[in-house]
C-alpha cells in the first residue's frame, strides 16, 4: 500500500464505516480491480471499499476529503475508456453491494434504484407491468446503472429512445466533500441549472451517484426485426441514409462489415446470409399499424439499395438469434485476432460512406485489419482494430490506426466518443476537439463540484490546478491549456 495511505489510518476508519468484510487490502485481491474493460491501463488500488448504503459512501468520501486522499467510483468495471482506473495512492469505492431496486411507481412510470443495480435487471423487474428501462448498452447484463449515468451510456436502441441522460430525472449524489444531496426533483422539469444533465456523463468526476430515479417506458405493442444483407458497405450505408431520409425512425439500425460477420460466425454461429459484405439489422417498434407500414417501406428501400436477402425474425427466439451476432461482436473478434482495440467515435450519418472508405484505405496502407460494427443510425462507429501483440511493433501500429480513425471523426465534424467516454484513454484528444475556452469552462464546472481535485482525478482531462487553489486566485486560462501542453497528457 502507498505509504501516505498506510499512515493515514484510513483502513481502520473504512472498516468502522463498512465492516471488515467490505474493505480489501490484500495485494492479490486488490489486483482484481486494477483495470476496467480497457486492460491497456492498469494500476492496483491503494484500498478498496464496498459500501452498502448511501450514508456509508458519504462517510467514506468525508474520510478521504479530510485525509486529502483521492477516490474513484467503480460500478461493474465494464467501462472501455479507463474511467474506473484506480490510483495506488487512493481509495476505490465499489458499488457492487448497492443492488436494490428501492421503489417502482407504475403510474408515474418511474423507479428508484441503487447505483450497483445492473442495467438489464431494471427491465426484468418492471416487465410484469408492461414497462422497460430503455437505454440498452450491449454490456447490459453486467454493467451498473451508476456506471451508465457516469458514462451517459447508449446502446442499439438509443437512435429512437435516447441515451441515459434522457431517462434519468433525479440523482442522489455524494459530493466530493462527502455531503449527501439531490440533483433534480424526479419530474425532469425542475427550474434552474440542469445539474442532472451536467452530472450524467461526467465520468465520476463530480461526485458519486447513490440513488438514481429512472424513467420507465411502455413495452412497444409490436416489434419487427429485419436482417438485410448487402454485398458492399457502401450499399448498406446508402440504405441507412435512405431509411432515415424517408422519415422512418427505427428503434435501431446496426451495421456490421464482412470481417465483423466472420468473427461473429466463428464465435456464435449466427448464420447470417452467405457472402455478405455488410449486414444491417433494422428493428422497428411501436403501434402495430405503424410498424407494419414502416416494414414495407424499409424492405423497399433496402431492396432498391441492393440488398440481396432480407430476413425477418418470426418470433422472439429468431430475434435473439439475429441480435446475438451483433451483441457478441466485440468479444467475437478474439476468435480471429489475438488482440484488438475497441474504438468509439461519431461521424455525421451523411459522412459514413467517406469515413468508412478512409478507414478501409488506412487498413490497406498499414496492413492492420479493422472490423466495423456500429450504430449506423446515429453515426456511432465502433471500429475494432486487430493486431497480434506477439509481433513487435504491431500494437503501436494498431494504436496509430485507432488514433487516425478519431482524427477522421473530428475532421468530418464528429466526436471522439459516442458512448464509451473519455476516461484516461482519450483525454489527449480533448484539445483536438475543443478549444482552450471550452476546456477551461468544463474545468471550472469540475472545480465548482470538486475544489480539492480528489474525485477521480486525471480522467477526462488532467485535473486542473484551480482545483485545490484559493478560489478567485486564477485569472487566465488553465496553464496547460494556454501552453498547449494538454496534448502531452
Ligand atoms: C462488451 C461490452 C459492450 C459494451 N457496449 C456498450 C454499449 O453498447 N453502449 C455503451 O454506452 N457502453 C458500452 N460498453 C461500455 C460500458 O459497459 C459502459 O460504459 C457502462 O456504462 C459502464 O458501466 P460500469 O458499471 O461497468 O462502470 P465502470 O466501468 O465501473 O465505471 C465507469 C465510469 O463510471 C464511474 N462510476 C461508476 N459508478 C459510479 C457512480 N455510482 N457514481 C459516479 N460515477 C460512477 C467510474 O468512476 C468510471 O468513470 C460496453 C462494454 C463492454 C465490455
Amino acid at each position: 500500500m502507498d505509504s501516505a495511505l498506510a499512515s493515514s489510518g484510513l483502513t481502520a476508519r473504512m472498516t468502522e464505516i463498512c465492516g471488515p468484510g467490505s474493505v480489501i487490502t490484500d495485494p492479490q485481491e486488490l489486483r482484481t480491480y486494477e483495470c476496467d474493460g480497457l486492460t491497456a491501463h492498469r494500476c492496483s488500488p491503494g484500498l478498496v471499499v464496498l459500501p452498502q448504503t448511501a450514508e456509508q459512501v458519504a462517510a467514506i468520501v468525508r474520510e478521504c476529503a479530510a485525509a486529502r486522499v483521492p477516490f474513484v467510483a467503480r460500478g461493474s468495471g465494464t467501462g472501455l475508456s479507463g474511467g474506473a482506473l484506480p490510483r495506488s495512492d487512493g481509495v476505490l469505492i465499489v458499488t457492487a453491494k448497492m443492488r436494490r431496486i428501492l421503489s417502482v411507481d407504475v403510474a408515474a412510470r418511474r423507479a428508484v434504484v441503487e447505483p450497483g443495480v445492473t442495467n438489464l435487471s431494471v427491465s426484468k423487474a418492471v416487465e410484469k407491468y408492461g414497462l422497460f428501462y430503455a437505454p440498452d448498452p450491449s454490456s447490459q447484463v453486467i454493467c451498473s446503472v451508476g456506471g451508465n449515468v457516469a458514462e451517459n451510456s447508449g446502446g442499439a436502441h438509443c437512435l429512437k429512445h435516447g441515451f441515459t441522460v434522457h431517462h434519468v430525472t433525479a440523482l442522489q449524489i455524494v459530493t466530493p466533500q462527502g455531503e449527501l444531496t439531490w440533483l433534480g426533483d424526479g419530474t425532469g422539469t425542475a427550474p434552474g441549472y440542469d445539474l442532472v444533465g451536467a452530472f450524467t456523463g461526467s465520468e465520476g468526476t463530480l461526485g458519486i451517484a447513490t440513488k438514481i430515479v429512472v424513467k420507465l417506458t411502455p413495452i412497444p405493442e409490436a416489434v419487427t426485426t429485419l436482417l438485410a444483407a448487402f454485398t458492399t458497405m457502401g450499399a448498406g450505408g446508402a440504405a441507412v441514409s435512405a431509411i432515415i431520409g424517408s422519415g422512418i425512425l427505427p428503434g435501431a439500425i446496426e451495421m456490421m462489415d464482412a470481417l465483423a460477420i466472420e468473427a461473429a460466425e466463428a464465435a456464435v454461429n449466427c448464420r447470417y446470409p452467405d457472402g455478405a459484405g455488410a449486414v444491417l439489422i433494422v428493428e422497428l417498434d411501436g403501434p402495430r399499424g405503424d410498424v407494419a407500414r414502416d416494414e414495407i417501406a424499409v424492405r423497399e428501400i433496402c431492396t432498391q439499395a441492393g440488398s440481396y436477402e432480407i430476413r425477418e425474425a418470426r418470433d422472439a427466439a429468431e430475434r435473439a438469434a439475429i441480435w446475438t451476432g451483433r451483441k457478441s461482436a466485440f468479444a467475437a473478434v478474439g476468435r480471429i485476432s489475438p488482440a484488438y482495440i475497441v474504438q468509439d467515435g461519431v461521424v455525421p450519418r451523411t459522412a459514413l460512406p467517406q469515413v468508412l472508405d478512409r478507414i478501409s484505405e488506412l487498413s490497406v496502407a498499414t496492413g492492420i485489419r479493422v472490423a466495423n460494427v456500429f450504430h449506423a443510425g446515429d453515426g456511432n462507429l465502433h471500429p475494432l482494430v486487430l493486431f497480434n501483440d506477439a509481433v513487435p511493433g504491431e500494437q503501436e501500429a494498431a494504436e496509430k490506426v485507432s488514433g487516425a480513425i478519431l482524427d477522421l471523426c473530428i475532421e468530418h465534424g464528429g466526436s471522439i466518443t459516442g458512448e464509451h467516454g473519455v476516461g484516461v484513454d482519450k483525454s489527449r484528444y480533448m484539445p483536438k476537439m475543443f478549444g482552450a475556452d471550452d476546456l477551461d469552462t468544463m474545468q471550472l464546472l469540475r472545480c465548482a463540484f470538486d475544489p480539492a481535485g480528489l474525485c477521480n482525478p486525471g480522467k477526462v482531462f488532467p485535473t486542473p490546478r484551480l482545483c485545490g487553489e484559493v478560489p478567485g486566485v486564477r485569472r487566465g486560462p488553465h496553464p496547460l491549456v494556454a501552453s498547449g501542453q494538454m496534448e502531452q497528457f
